[in-house]
């Protein structure tokens, strides 16, 4: 597998570098061998033409140098017959020369020799009689002129009979008379020497004489027309002596052919001898040249291409093989090794890319080792982290379980306490018949104040426990700042004067304000405080100052509760905030209490998102200061402005503190209600029978008979209408509620009391008729309590009670039935108390009061009274549980039966 990759697996269509090398390479070659072919064509036509033209030139020369001699020959020929002395030879002498002289130079037609003076001495011709001694005067003539004036005399080139070409030459001889001998010169043998030049196959050599007329031409045609050759340019500049140039000249001849032409001159007669040759034939061999270069360039530019073919095909693909082989890599495939056999840098290339792969390969390897180890590592801490979770989620789940243990275990624990102290506290009350002695009243008196303390002390542990659950929300409403501090002020102020303390309250104008929050929670921490100063300040006084700073969105309420008491140890200033902490143990056995007033009262403040803090010198004082955010009212509750009632309504005030009697009275006056006063339950008892009442606002704490027995006892009166019956009490704990609910009582306004509060309250009072209808599941059941049994117990548990309470009331309202038919006075009442108690766990409280009526009265019942309260148990049994099943529905949807 390693050696798995081949050439023909990473051979792929030659790309682009191949097409850049092969059109280079060709490129290259092309231009070479042109550039060269170019040259050499170039140079090849410039050294043919002037090897033509010195060819030509020497052709024209050699015909030149022929000319003169023929003419030079002839001109010694007649001067050495003019330097014969006349006086040493005859006419007929002269004559013989002449005739061997003719007969020795055939080109000469006839002689004449004359006298010094010009007389014809002999004519010897060719073509007509000899003549001797006929004195013809030639004195006057060309060439007797002409030989006399310069030795030598050339004629001009004439015609005879318009066929021949003839030419006078005259010399003269020596001496003191000298002879002149003209020679009548045939010039055919110029023709023939010209028609004998071959010039290459088709080229031709000319005469042209002095003048510039043909007189020697290889076509006889143009010579016997002696055409005047001087007009023609490089005839022209020849004759002006101008010489022919170097490579020949290029013109176009008689015809219009295109030719290369030179010349030479014969010296002594000025004659100038034309050689051309037509170009088609003068280029001929270059443009054979020109064709071979051409066919060679082809062929090499084949054989370039084919050798470019293969070279960059021997580059390229080893190129790609490599670039393939990169792709690979790069692709994660390390195990790949390039064949690339070029012997080349290329091949040394590929080695060391296979190197490269194979050093990756290793490298990676180590690597994944490296991964591997440190995976298993990793996964080692993660198992034991893993481990270390599970472990602190389940001590987490302990503590959760624990924790929910606990506060189930307080829920519980402050029910179960509270049910049999609610049954202790009843009949404590019911001992109470009028016949005690001081002595056995005192002692129940005790026993009354400890059973609500320990009431009050189950509450505070329950809601605490409900603060601790986080289930404890803010109930919020507009309300009036000031009216809240100085109802508390006026509240505690008795307490603090009994205890000889003096109380100031400085309040700032700011707090005369309507606020948005939540009042109760609020007035609990505030009666808290003041409660706590009036208890450890011995000697002194307490001091309760407000201010409300303004913000945009919030009034930030500030409260400050100072004493001179007893102090706070610095150590404590913060555990005193703590659950169950007292600053000293002494304390508890001094002045009571459960330590969990501030812990509350702190929780509360965050609850609100303020602040509770301390500051204390031991036996000097402690300062507690209060700071909470509280809302602006929407519209505010104005004081002066309060909307009058839908109905006047007569309304009895119960209460035995005459402060609260007063500031009860206002308000009702204010709410526009008419009022009157009761000072203990007894006289609030009398007052209700003798007239009609409305509604009967009831103090809950009362010396001699409390708010709960004056509530019962007026129940029990037939009045029309029914008073509605409204608690006043600052004690809103559930054990309270429970209480009061057991009274047929549903319905507490907190103390100190708030004039919207108060007049819900009274507005909320259904119209007379209407009063307590028997089975509404409002007077059935006290909604309060069912939902905190809900918070603390949770839905499922509550299911499970609901379940519970089913089976059981029903088994036990047969048991019940069973006691009354049998008249089991003893069975009816223990069944009864069982069935209140189980009522009474999910808040049924109309059964659960009848239940403890039927257990306290069942032995002194008649048979028949047993029958009919275990019917009435019956019927409000099964109104309660329907109107539980109500109340559970949206959570625990009802089975159709
Ligand atoms: P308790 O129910 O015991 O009063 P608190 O939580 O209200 O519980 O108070 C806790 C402890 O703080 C008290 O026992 C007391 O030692 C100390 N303490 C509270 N208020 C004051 C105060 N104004 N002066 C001195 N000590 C105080």
């Amino acid at each position: 597998m390693n050696e798995a990759v081949d050439q023909g697996h990473s051979r792929t269509p030659p790309g682009r570098l191949f097409r850049k090398y092969l059109y280079s390479i060709v490129t290259l070659a092309f231009a070479a061998l042109a550039i060269n072919t170019g040259f050499d064509v170039w140079f090849s036509y410039r050294e043919q033409k002037q090897l033509l033209a010195a060819t030509q030139r020497e052709q024209a020369a050699s015909a030149a140098i022929q000319i003169g001699q023929f003419i030079g020959q002839i001109e010694n020929q007649i001067r050495w017959l003019a330097r014969l002395p006349a006086e040493l030879s005859t006419n007929e002498d002269e004559r013989l020369n002449a005739i061997r002289l003719m007969r020795l130079s055939p080109a000469i037609a006839e002689l004449t020799e004359l006298d010094a003076q010009g007389r014809e001495q002999v004519r010897v011709s060719r073509r007509i009689a000899d003549r001797i001694g006929s004195n013809e005067d030639h004195s006057s003539s060309a060439a007797f002129r002409g030989a006399n004036e310069s030795l030598a005399y050339y004629g001009p080139v004439y015609f005879f009979g318009d066929t021949e070409p003839f030419m006078t030459i005259a010399t003269r001889g020596i001496g003191r008379e000298p002879n002149v001998v003209i020679a009548e010169v045939n010039l055919r043998f110029i023709w023939d020497l010209v028609a004998g030049i071959r010039v290459g196959n088709t080229g031709k050599a000319y005469v042209v004489d002095r003048l510039g007329v043909l007189i020697a031409h290889p076509d006889l045609w143009p010579a016997l027309r002696r055409s005047d050759l001087s007009r023609h340019t490089d005839v022209r500049a020849a004759l002006d002596g101008v010489g022919p140039p170097a490579g020949g000249l290029i013109k176009e001849d008689f015809s219009g052919q295109r030719v290369l032409s030179t010349y030479a001159t014969v010296p002594s007669l000025g004659w100038l001898v034309f050689v051309e040759l037509p170009l088609s034939e003068a280029y001929a061999p270059i443009y054979a040249s020109i064709g071979r270069s051409t066919f060679l360039l082809i062929a090499l530019l084949a054989i370039a291409t084919l050798v470019s073919l293969w070279l960059s095909r021997r580059m390229t693909v080893p190129i790609q093989m490599l670039t393939q082989g990169a792709r690979r890599i790069e692709s994660g495939d390390l195990k790949l090794r390039l064949a690339i056999r070029t012997g080349d840098e290329l091949e040394a290339l590929g080695d060391q890319f296979n190197r490269m792969a194979a050093h990756l390969r290793e490298s990676y390897a180590t690597l994944e080792r490296k991964v591997i180890e440190r995976t298993s590592e990793l996964e080692k801490a993660r198992d034991h982290a893993l481990a270390e979770h599970d472990a602190a989620e389940r001590a987490r789940s302990v503590a959760v379980a624990a924790n929910e243990t606990k506060s189930r275990f307080l829920a519980v624990v402050s029910h179960e306490l509270r049910t049999p102290l609610n049954g202790v506290m009843g009949v404590l009350q019911l001992l109470d018949d009028g016949r005690l002695g001081e002595v056995q009243r005192r002692h129940l008196a005790t026993a009354a104040a400890s059973g609500e303390t320990l009431i009050a002390l189950v509450d505070a542990i329950l809601e605490y426990a409900r603060l601790e659950a986080s289930t404890e929300a803010l109930e919020t409403r507009d309300f009036r700042l000031d009216q809240l501090i100085e109802t508390a002020a006026d509240l505690m102020r008795p307490q603090a004067f009994g205890k000889g303390l003096s109380f100031d309250l400085a309040r700032d104008a700011t707090v005369s304000t309507s606020v948005h929050g939540d009042p109760v929670r609020l007035n609990r921490i505030l009666l808290n405080l003041i409660g706590n100063a009036i208890k450890f300040t011995p000697s002194g006084g307490i001091s309760l100052s407000a201010t409300a700073e303004r913000h945009d969105d919030h009034a930030l309420l500030r409260l400050v509760v100072r004493d001179t008491g007893i102090g706070i140890a610095p150590d404590m200033h913060e555990r005193i905030f703590e659950d169950f902490v007292q600053a000293d143990d002494s304390i508890a056995r001094r002045f009571g209490g459960t330590g969990l007033g501030l812990a509350i009262a702190r929780r509360l403040t965050r609850l609100m998102r303020g602040e509770l803090t301390v500051e204390s010198t031991p036996g000097k004082g402690s300062v507690f200061t209060l700071l909470v955010p509280l809302g602006h009212a929407a519209s505010g509750v104005a004081q002066g402005a309060i909307a009058p009632p839908s109905r006047q309504r007569h309304v009895l005030l119960v209460d035995d503190d005459p402060v609260n009697c007063e500031v009860g009275e206002a308000i009702l006056n204010r709410l526009g209600h008419r009022s009157a006063i009761a000072r203990n339950g007894a006289e609030a008892v009398a007052l209700a029978g003798n007239q009609p009442f409305d509604v009967i606002l009831m103090d809950l704490h009362m010396p001699d008979m409390d708010g709960v027995e004056a509530a019962v006892r007026i129940r029990q009166l037939p009045l029309q209408p029914v008073p509605r019956i409204i608690v006043v009490t600052a004690d809103v704990s559930r054990s309270t509620r429970e209480r009061l609910a057991g009274a047929g009582i549903t319905r507490v306004v907190s103390k100190p009391i708030l004039i919207n509060a108060l007049r819900e309250a009274i507005e909320d009072a259904p119209e007379p008729g209407a009063t307590d209808a028997p089975l509404a599941p409002s007077a059935l059941i006290d909604r309060h309590f069912l939902d905190d049994q809900k918070e603390l117990l949770g839905a499922l548990q509550i299911t499970k009670l609901h379940r519970l309470l089913q089976e059981t009331s029903e088994k036990l309202i047969a048991d019940i039935n069973a006691a009354a038919a049998a008249g089991d006075h003893k069975q009816l009442a223990r069944y009864a108390h069982q069935l209140g108690s189980a009522a009474s766990a999910l808040g049924l409280v109309r059964l659960f009061d009848r239940c403890h009526d039927i257990e306290l009265t069942a032995p002194s019942m008649s048979p028949d009274e047993c029958q009919s309260a275990a019917r009435e148990l019956a019927a409000l049994r099964a109104a309660s549980m329907s109107a539980l099943d109500d109340l559970l529905a949206p959570a625990e949807p009802r089975a159709v039966s």
